[in-house]
């Protein structure tokens, strides 16, 4: 049984299993929207985004094919894989928006009065759940890293 586990996570291909994670992350965050209330649908949203703005846009570099891996070349140059500023939740999280450059849009909306507190509730919901998506990614990098050792 053990050495089945250990063929499998040396064989899973590693995106793949993220995604399907944060699908579930996503779906069990939605499914306490009763208990917890109409945020867990920007959370959820967040959780989604990592689908996307994933930590290992570190590596587009090596999978240049397409026009988003392109878009995250400098990152990918500039950070190497499983950095603290690309695989650090939270820090490499909002390095990541402010390269795309959600952030400073972000803010630059709120200066100028364009955000109202509900938009601003969303988004910080939306940046907790990616938050979240940046946490799971890391939890399973260093999960797979230690079963792969032993
Ligand atoms: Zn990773």
């Amino acid at each position: 049984m053990i050495r089945l586990l250990r063929y499998y996570t040396k064989s899973m291909p590693n995106k793949r299993v993220h995604d399907w994670v944060l699908v579930g992350v996503a779906g069990g965050i939605v499914a306490s929207g009763p208990l917890v209330g109409p945020l867990v649908i920007p959370a959820a949203v967040g959780v989604l985004t990592g689908l996307a703005i994933s930590p290992d846009l570190d590596l587009a570099d090596q999978r240049p094919g397409t026009l988003w891996n392109r878009y995250w070349w400098v990152y990918s140059m500039l950070i190497t894989h499983r950095h603290p500023l690309s695989h650090m939740p939270g820090i490499s999280t909002i390095v990541r928006l402010v390269y795309l450059p959600i952030i400073p849009l972000f803010a630059w909306l709120t200066l100028t009065g364009h955000v109202s507190e509900l938009g601003g509730w969303l988004f910080s919901w939306w940046l907790i759940g990616l938050c979240l998506a940046d946490l799971v990614h890391v939890i399973l990098d260093i999960a797979v890293s230690y079963w792969r050792k032993i």
